[in-house]
């Protein structure tokens, strides 16, 4: 055979990694160069000046591009699930858990006992099924994964009932019916956007192939008015006696009720309801990394584990590894997570902890803050309906411009997020974790404090 070598493109044409990088921030150097030259023409008087200009740009932007992207930001935004800045911070037992097993071999799919192969799906599912009463349960990548393999797993080729009025977008622009949508089922939907009735699901049941119902919950907006919705326990006793397994898509993780907020329905409950499966996400309220739980009866469960669509939705080690310490933690110790811990600290100490760190300012800065009264969320797309009353540390800055302070907050190390309202800058407490309102404190002072030899921002 020949071969003609010459022809080929070669590997020699294409750049290294590092190439590639150099070159991006050279890119990124000579763009910021140019800017500057026709902003301020009188700086670049003679060649020397715009060489040295872009050698110094690009170094920085190479710094730049060396740095982590995923480093560590400081939510001072009251929202405690912050599904921009990653939901829930994991139990320091939890992270530690995950980087454990991501960094070592462990018998994620090996029974020791045995000395032979072993299930992945075994691990943190035993915790689940001991806090919900669940009789089995499997964790997946997501809580909208869990939902499509749910779907599919019962209800392939057959039809799925929903409620026009849970027809809901979950964020991200995606939408349950969608997902739904790319399962083996397809959806039959039922009621109106304002009220379904059980006689709605009864006749879809009657005139349909009908695999499953799906309940979803409205985690993420709320109705009033001229409503009515068919509750999981109506549904459940309708899909007994039809034959038909109800799946409820809980969402939120929430185990049982919940002290600030009783109405949210919980994974035991909708068990207790009947529900066959139930879906929930890891890393809203139960405080845990980002995971899809699913719970309920053995046959539906085991149908899920042998869907092969399963190992395309499967979940790593380090993830099980830190749900099944958050589990744990939740069962031996109550809710000592850091989500739940945050959602439940009460005005007045959080009014406290936002007066000591005021206190902590030096003298120039205290001037510029004050402690208000500032309302926190649940966030993550949970309990629209619920305030959170909290504290906030109020900064109405004398020199630079509230936009400024904010963006020098954003881009500082570590990054502190804020929230900008009624002209000023605003760091909810709730959301500091242990040691970071020092750095609040001391970040404060860096900019307001420096702010006195420069012009408005
Ligand atoms: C959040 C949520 C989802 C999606 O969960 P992810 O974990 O983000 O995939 C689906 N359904 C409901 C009801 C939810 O609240």
């Amino acid at each position: 055979m020949h071969v003609c070598v010459a022809e080929r493109p070669t590997a020699v044409e294409r750049l290294s990694a590092g190439e590639m990088l150099e070159r991006a921030a050279l890119e990124t150097a000579l763009d910021h160069v140019r800017k500057a030259v026709v902003e301020s023409p009188d700086r670049f008087a003679t060649p020397a000046d715009v060489k040295s200009a872009v050698t110094e740009s690009w170094t920085e932007a190479l710094e730049a591009l060396l740095q982590p992207t995923l480093m560590p930001v400081i939510n001072a935004t009251g929202v405690v699930v912050h599904t921009n800045l990653g939901r829930a911070p994991l139990a320091e037992e939890a992270s530690a858990a995950a980087a454990t097993a991501a960094g070592r071999y462990t018998p994620l799919e090996y029974d020791l006992e045995e000395g032979a192969r072993g299930s992945r799906y075994a691990h943190a599912a035993r915790w689940l099924t001991f806090l919900t009463g669940a009789e089995d349960a499997l964790v997946v990548n997501n809580n909208a994964a869990a939902m499509l393999v749910a779907v599919d797993s019962l209800a392939a080729g057959l039809a799925v009932v929903v409620s026009r009025g849970e027809l809901i977008e979950i964020g991200g622009g995606f939408r349950v019916h969608d997902i739904v949508a790319k399962s083996g089922a397809h959806v039959v939907e039922v009621g109106a956007t304002n009220k379904t009735h059980i006689e709605d699901y009864a006749r879809a049941i009657e005139t349909h192939e009908v695999g499953a119902i799906l309940k979803v919950h409205r985690s993420n907006f709320s109705v009033s008015g001229f409503v009515a919705e068919v509750g999981l326990a109506d549904l459940c006793d309708l899909g007994e006696r039809h034959g038909v397994p109800v799946i409820f898509d809980q969402g939120t993780g929430v185990l049982e009720s919940l002290p600030f907020a009783p109405d949210e329905p919980s994974i035991n409950d909708a068990l207790a309801d009947g529900a066959a499966l139930v879906c929930a996400s890891g890393d809203k309220l139960l405080g845990g990394p980002q995971a899809g739980l699913l719970c309920g009866g053995t046959e539906w469960i085991a149908k899920v584990r042998t869907n092969p669509l399963l190992r395309a939705v499967r979940v790593d080690k380090a993830t099980l590894a830190g749900l099944e310490a958050t589990l744990q933690l939740i069962a031996e110790r109550g809710n000592e997570v850091p989500v739940r811990g945050m959602l439940e600290l009460d005005p007045e100490e959080l009014g406290a902890r936002a007066e000591a760190l005021v206190e902590a300012l030096a003298p120039g800065t205290r001037d510029q803050c004050t402690v208000e009264p500032h309302t926190g969320r649940a966030g993550g797309g949970t309990l629209p309906g619920v305030d959170l009353p909290g504290a906030a540390v109020r900064v109405a800055p004398k020199q630079l411009s509230v936009a400024a302070v904010e963006r020098q907050l954003r881009l500082g190390e570590p990054p502190i997020v804020s929230r900008v309202a009624d002209d000023a800058v605003w760091l909810d407490v709730r959301t500091l974790l242990p040691g970071e309102a020092a750095i609040v404190v001391q970040r404060l002072d860096e900019i307001l404090g420096a702010s006195d030899n420069q012009t408005i921002g």
